[in-house]
């Protein structure tokens, strides 16, 4: 708790639920502050982290605020408790007291420089790949689609929402130390543009629960379903920032680097080089393109294999792998 967290909680209309993933939901009063017309439907929601930090998201009309110890307090925050009925002199008083002990949460964070991830909640009405009850045929697109990738259930909460703009997408939870803080809606529809939505916060790496005491490396790709196949990581992209280095260094592993086979994966095999990690680069076909391709071909425990096995350390050996993986 914190006096950010108390003060809102303290604001926060009465009538109120709580779902299991420790969300509370209630009429947001933000909506017709932003020219939308009033809430009814409970589609306001707030959840308050164990670090006393909180986020607020409103599903009617947009408004996001939140803060984390060592954050400003900022002017969104300050609008969310004016518009729950706060008085000014407490909002003073509670920015105030976050200003102060800032300067000290500030210092810590300096020495340590890792990111922090707010809770973030997922599209809309999302609910568990397990807990459908409506096949129609857009869920329907999403199970097909799941079958067809060697997608199970048991490899990650997998979600589904019925809302438009997000039904033929499989939805895949970003976890950080138990916590959703992000997720990637997968277009089911071949050549639906964007083939992902999702919403990621700065320095975040995928699957960093998944690698236990009992791995002795860990695989990094670049997007999240072939992260899952061979239970690695995920960073989202062909570019690895310096959080993120720091976050995968800190496991403390063996990291191995799996690249896509294009243009931006040779510049991602130079940022391995860079960093001092292995790279991976297994003598697959031509024709598969990515980890994915190489379950469908070969199923996990052989792709997984093959990436280990073929790891390389040295920076030479790493290129030369490079000219036959990018032509
Ligand atoms: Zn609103």
């Amino acid at each position: 708790m914190s006096v950010v967290s108390d003060t809102v909680l303290t604001y926060l209309p009465a009538k109120r639920k709580q779902t299991p993933s420790g969300w509370l939901s209630f009429n947001a009063q933000c909506c017709h502050h932003n020219g939308h017309s009033a809430d009814t439907r409970g589609r306001g929601g707030l959840i308050a982290n164990p670090d006393g930090g909180i986020s607020y998201h409103c599903f009617n009309c947009g408004f996001k605020a939140s803060w984390q110890p060592g954050r400003n307090f900022s002017h969104k925050l300050r609008k969310l408790l004016q518009w729950m009925g706060a008085p000014d002199d407490i909002i003073n008083k509670v920015a105030l007291e976050v200003m102060r002990e800032n300067e000290g949460v500030q210092a810590k964070e300096r020495i340590a420089e890792l990111p922090t991830f707010n809770a973030v909640p997922l599209p809309d009405d999302a609910i568990k790949i397990t807990d459908i009850t409506d096949f129609n045929k857009y869920s329907m697109a999403v199970l097909e689609y799941m079958a067809a990738r060697n997608l199970n259930v048991d490899d990650t909460d997998y979600y589904w929402s019925p809302s438009l703009g997000y039904r033929d997408r499989l939805i895949i939870p970003f976890y950080y130390e138990g916590r959703i803080v992000g997720w990637t809606g997968r277009s089911v529809v071949p050549d639906k543009k964007p083939k992902y939505l999702t919403e990621s916060q700065p320095g975040f790496v995928y699957g960093l629960d998944e690698q236990g005491y009992n791995k002795v490396f860990a695989i990094v790709c670049e997007g999240q379903l072939d992260a899952i196949h061979i239970e690695g990581c995920a960073i989202g992209g062909s570019e690895i920032s310096d959080q993120q280095a720091m976050l995968l260094n800190r496991l403390q592993k063996q990291i191995i680097v799996v690249p896509d086979r294009d243009k931006a994966g040779s510049k991602l095999v130079e940022r391995a080089i860079e960093l001092g990690w292995s790279v991976s680069m297994p003598d697959w076909p031509q024709e598969l393109m990515d980890i994915g391709d190489a379950v469908q071909r070969y199923g996990r425990l052989y792709t997984l294999h093959s990436i280990a096995m073929q790891a390389e350390e040295s920076p030479l050996k790493i290129r030369l792998r490079a000219k036959k993986w990018f032509t």
